[in-house]
C-alpha cells in the first residue's frame, strides 16, 4: 500500500524544524529514521498534512559527555549508539542492549529518539533508559523543557508531548550507576519486537549482600516500569537465595496484568516475566561480583 498524499519538509536547522512544527500543529508529524512511523503511513494507520524530516538537521546527531552527563541527540542512529566507544566505557548495558534492536539494518537508519517517541511496551531503549534515570529534553518555539523517563510515558505509543513539540534529546547521568548489570528479552525470532523484556542494576558489597538494586520490565503493561523499592526490599542486605529472588518477582509482577495477542498469551507474558526478572538479577549480580564495591 502507499500512503495517503502529504506535504514534504527537509529542515536544515533546528530552528526551521520548530517553526514548522508550530506551523502545522497536529497536522504535521516528524519522520526520523522511518522505520516505525513509515509502515504506518504505507498501512493507513496513519495520515499527516505534512511530513517533518529530520534527518538534515545535524545538529541533532551527537553523543557526548559533559559534567557527568551523557547526551545523545535525538538523531543518533540506534548502530552508531551500539558501536560508540565512549557508550561502551560508561555505560556497557546501553551497548549490550543495542543488539536486541530490530536488525543491523533497522538500527542503521532508527534513531534513539525515535524509538523513545514511539513508545512501544515492549521496546529496549525506553526500558534501558527508564533504569539509567534518564531524561528527555522537548524544545518548541516557546519553551524548552526537561522530563524524567517515569513521567514520559503515558500509555501505548502515547507519551507527554504536544504536536508543536520536538525531542532534542536524551540525557543519562553516569555518576553512581550499580556496577552489575544485566538486560534479557525473550521474542519469537531474533530481531523481532520483544515478548517481554528486563533489564537489572546491581551493586553488592565483599560479603556478597546486595546493597543497591533496580529493576525494570517491558511488555506487560502498557509502558515499561521501574520495580517499586518496597517490592526490592527482601533482596537488599541478603545474597543470591533462590527463595527470595521469588518472592521479588512475585512483588514485582503483582499488580501487572499483560494483555494476550497473536504472539503470547497473557498467562505466557506472565510466565516469562518471571523467568526473566529471575535470570537478570542472577546476571547482574554475578557481574557486580567482578566488580566488587568495598563495604
Ligand atoms: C523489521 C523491524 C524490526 C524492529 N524491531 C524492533 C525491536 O526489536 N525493538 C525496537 O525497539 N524497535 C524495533 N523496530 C522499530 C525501530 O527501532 C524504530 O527505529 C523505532 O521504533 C522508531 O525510530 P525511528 O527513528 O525509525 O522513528 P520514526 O519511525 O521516524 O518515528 C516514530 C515516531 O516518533 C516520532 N518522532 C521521531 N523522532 C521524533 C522527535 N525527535 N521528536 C518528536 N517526535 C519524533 C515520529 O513522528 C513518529 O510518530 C523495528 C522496526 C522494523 C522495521
Amino acid at each position: 500500500m502507499k500512503p495517503a498524499k502529504f506535504d514534504y519538509y527537509s529542515p536544515q536547522t533546528l530552528e526551521e524544524t520548530l517553526n514548522l512544527l508550530a506551523n502545522y500543529g497536529d497536522e504535521g508529524k516528524v519522520l526520523a529514521g522511518g522505520q516505525s512511523f513509515i509502515p504506518i503511513l504505507n498501512m493507513r494507520m496513519s495520515e499527516v498534512d505534512c511530513l517533518i524530516d529530520i534527518n538534515n538537521v545535524k545538529d541533532l546527531d551527537f553523543i557526548e559527555i559533559e559534567d557527568d552527563i551523557l547526551k545523545i541527540g535525538t538523531l543518533t542512529r540506534q548502530r552508531t549508539l551500539e558501536r560508540s566507544d565512549l557508550v561502551y566505557d560508561k555505560l556497557p548495558l546501553l551497548r549490550e542492549t543495542c543488539e536486541f534492536i530490530g536488525h543491523r539494518q533497522t538500527r542503521n537508519r532508527g534513531t534513539v529518539g525515535g524509538s523513545i517517541v514511539h513508545a512501544d511496551p515492549s521496546a529496549e531503549l525506553p526500558l534501558v533508559f527508564l533504569i539509567l534515570g534518564g531524561k528527555v529534553i522537548i524544545q518548541s518555539e516557546m519553551e524548552t523543557r526537561e522530563t524524567e523517563l517515569n513521567d514520559f510515558f503515558l500509555t501505548y505509543l502515547t507519551t507527554d508531548m504536544m504536536p508543536d513539540e520536538l525531542l532534542t534529546s536524551i540525557q543519562v547521568p553516569i555518576l553512581d550507576i550499580p556496577k552489575g548489570y544485566a538486560f534479557e528479552e525473550i521474542s519469537r525470532r531474533h530481531g523481532d519486537f520483544a515478548l517481554v523484556s528486563a533489564v537489572c542494576l546491581m551493586d553488592r558489597n565483599l560479603s556478597g549482600e546486595i546493597i543497591k538494586l533496580k529493576l525494570a520490565i517491558g511488555g506487560v503493561d502498557a509502558i515499561p516500569f521501574l520495580a517499586n523499592e518496597e517490592d526490592l526490599k527482601p533482596l537488599i542486605g541478603s545474597g543470591l537465595k533462590e527463595e527470595i529472588i521469588n518472592e521479588v518477582a512475585e512483588n514485582i509482577l503483582e499488580m501487572a496484568e499483560p494483555d494476550g495477542d497473536l504472539h503470547a498469551s497473557s498467562e505466557y507474558r506472565m510466565h516469562i516475566a518471571k523467568v526473566l526478572i529471575k535470570r537478570v538479577i542472577k546476571r547482574a549480580y554475578l557481574r557486580a561480583e567482578r566488580n566488587e564495591v568495598p563495604i
